[in-house]
């Protein structure tokens, strides 16, 4: 069984100076895709190394199956690891490099083993490499080899740690399309980590979001899309990111007035629908792009347009409201830059999150 368990698994470096993984506990499920996202310096890599056995947890427990492994040496857990700079050995044949993994954790015959690899090969569409050296492939033939050489083991975990970074766009692309077709295909557990938020959301089952070393938030794609739990999350996943906006409240009867320094932002909500925000408190008012609409002058709050990029089916309207808001709209609308333009929102698509924790108010 394939099943991962942290148990408020923590790393420290230097003496404790540095916390690069924060008492992260999770649970992912037998065959599942988990992507793990975050900035750079969040946690990610180390999360994995600890899940590989390349580092050892400070403290915490790490299960695979019904077996505590945190202190299993990396040879003996059945995880097999791609990275991103493939990880191949260059003296080796793309035969040998897939077959050495087979022998060392597997007992099979030189000729099952030669058979298996034979027939991983073929999966992967690199039976005419087997005989070359690494140094004689492009990059996307050496990330094929390095995934053979890990979907040939046939481990409980695959581990994969930016596998697709080296790659040129295009690539990437397909890519990350065969690495989701083979896991449907073997359906084996797989622990995806990756710097990029848009290959996060379109490859995860679930998504997991790290920051400072802390679990922000778990969820599949469109849940931590359309609820995150904090500022963060919210400006994190989407692109372009969801727009941010200071402002205060003043709570009369049942409606709740938001509004920003300058005056310039003024939005009314039904106070029902926020029984958590009270007179004075400041929130952070988050729209993302596409939610923003562009209304008849009069009819919602007034902005400037700074620049107007043309995206193909979409314009992105640069509203000077606040600092890189945009308004994802329809390329019919074109307004020229120093227009005034009216905006407004559904209220169901507004987010709000306290000011000084961030965490979300919904
Ligand atoms: P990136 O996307 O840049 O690879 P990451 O999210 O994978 O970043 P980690 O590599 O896990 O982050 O690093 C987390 C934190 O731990 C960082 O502050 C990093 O500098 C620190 N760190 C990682 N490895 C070590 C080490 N061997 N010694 C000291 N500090 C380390």
């Amino acid at each position: 069984m394939g099943t991962v368990t942290l148990d408020n698994l923590r790393k420290e470096f230097d003496n404790g100076q540095i916390v690069a993984v924060d008492d992260v506990s999770l649970d992912v499920a037998d065959g599942e895709f988990i992507t793990v996202v975050g900035p750079s310096g969040c946690g990610k890599s180390t999360t994995l190394r600890m899940l590989a056995g390349l580092e050892q947890p400070t403290s915490g427990r790490i299960s695979i199956g019904d077996e505590d492994v945190t202190n299993v040496h990396a040879r003996k857990r059945d995880v097999a690891m791609v990275f991103q700079n493939y990880a191949l050995y260059p003296h080796k044949t793309v035969r040998q490099n897939m077959a050495f993994g087979l022998r060392m954790s597997t007992d099979l015959s030189k000729d099952e083993r030669h058979e298996r690899v034979r027939e991983t090969a073929e999966m992967m569409g690199i039976e005419d490499l087997l005989d070359d050296r690494p140094n004689e492939l492009s990059g996307g033939q050496k990330q094929r080899v390095a995934l053979g050489r890990a979907i040939v083991r046939e481990p409980d975990v695959f581990l994969f740690d930016e596998p697709l970074s080296n790659l040129d766009a295009k690539l990437r692309t397909t890519m990350r399309t065969e690495i989701q077709r083979l896991q449907n295909d073997l359906a084996t557990t797989s622990i995806y980590v990756t710097h990029d938020q848009e290959e996060a959301m379109t490859m995860g089952d679930r998504i997991v979001i790290l920051k400072d070393g802390k679990l922000q938030q778990v969820g599949a794609p469109k849940e931590v899309y359309q609820n995150p739990a904090n500022a963060f999350v919210g400006g994190f996943v989407g692109s372009p990111s969801m727009n941010f906006i200071e402002v205060h409240a003043s709570v009369s009867g049942n409606s709740i007035r938001l509004e920003d320094q300058s005056g310039r932002f003024d939005y009314r909500l039904d106070g029902a629908d926020y029984p958590s925000i009270s007179d004075g408190d400041r929130l952070s008012f988050g729209i993302r792009p596409e939610d923003v609409y562009v209304a008849d002058a009069g009819n919602g709050i007034e902005t400037t347009v700074e620049v107007i990029e043309p995206i193909g089916s979409d314009n992105y309207l640069y509203l000077d409201l606040a600092p890189d808001f945009i308004a994802r709209v329809d390329s019919s609308i074109e307004p020229e830059p120093d227009d005034t333009v009216a905006i407004t929102f559904d209220e169901s698509d507004i987010h709000l999150f306290d000011g000084s924790t961030g965490e979300s108010l919904a």
